[in-house]
């Protein structure tokens, strides 16, 4: 079975002011055949985009509108196949609401946040209450901790090291970080080597080959690849066009003494039962 854990809600678009969307000189290139990003997308094509998935998570961060209606709409339509996550934004006064009317009415099963396009500090003491319902409910946190290119995104909140006391702090919270952290790759597998609860999902890293082999490879001397999570950031990319970049990986040193990461573990982050290990089935 293959669970794409890092998937966006389709007909859903980010109402984001002006600040985030300035993305100034930056080339905004992110797709592996270098197109632009595809903000908007149809249900039909995120169904054709993720259909290797046997198991597909859905979701969008709150910035501006409230993704969740949305989410809880498109899991409707085939429930046994798409899991929703919802958004909060912790800078809002009604958020523990928001999170037990998405979990309770809506049948959300996990966060997306997202410290860096919603301005808040990770440790910010308004996410607190946030973080302790999701332990109790058993809703694991997906923290997009990494690289962007808004130009107001502030930096400072990016690291995935700045995750490591609230891994602490509630030990039965599992969280995930997107996209390995990156570029703070080593920050994210020295976290995962050594905090039971956190994790990281590999999409939208494998079309930057050099970056890629290096994240999986200190992964795999560390011997912590059982925390990788498969996920496609789909629209960035498709399921099947990641799968296909996990079994490329080590064509980028051919020709080289360096070492290739196993084919067999490359097999086993792409058949990974993420759901069991979240604890969502
Ligand atoms: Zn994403």
């Amino acid at each position: 079975m293959i669970i794409d854990i890092h998937s966006h809600t389709p007909n859903f678009f980010m109402d984001v002011d002006e600040d985030i969307t300035d993305t100034g000189s930056v080339n905004q290139s992110m797709r592996p055949d270098g197109g632009g990003i595809k903000f908007k997308f149809s249900e039909i094509e995120h169904r054709k985009g993720t259909k290797e998935a046997d198991k597909v998570v859905v979701f969008n961060m709150y910035i501006g509108k409230n993704p969740n209606d949305a989410t809880a709409d498109y899991v409707k339509t085939d429930p046994e196949r798409i899991i929703g996550f919802m958004g909060l934004n912790p800078k809002l006064p009604h958020m523990l609401d928001e999170l037990d009317r998405s979990f309770y009415d809506l049948g959300l099963k996990g966060i997306k946040l997202g410290p860096i396009y919603q301005d808040f500090h990770p440790l910010d003491k308004r996410a607190y209450p946030i973080y302790a319902r999701a332990e109790q409910l058993g809703l694991p946190i997906l923290f997009h901790q990494g690289a962007t290119f808004p130009r107001k995104a502030p930096l400072r909140y990016a690291n995935p090291i700045l995750l490591e006391e609230i891994a602490h702090d509630f030990p039965n919270l599992k969280i995930i970080i997107a996209h390995v952290g990156n570029p703070w790759c080593d920050e994210t597998n020295v976290l995962i080597r050594k905090q039971p609860n956190v994790y990281a999902d590999i999409s939208g890293l494998f079309y930057r080959p050099w970056q890629f082999y290096q994240a999986l490879s200190l992964c795999h001397e560390y011997g912590c690849m059982d925390k990788l999570l498969f996920g496609s950031d789909y629209p960035i990319a498709t399921t099947e066009e990641t799968i296909t970049g996990l079994r490329n990986i080590n064509k980028v040193i051919e020709g080289t003494n360096l070492p290739k990461i196993p084919e067999d573990e490359i097999e086993k982050i792409i058949y990974r039962d993420s759901l069991s290990l979240l604890g969502l089935k």
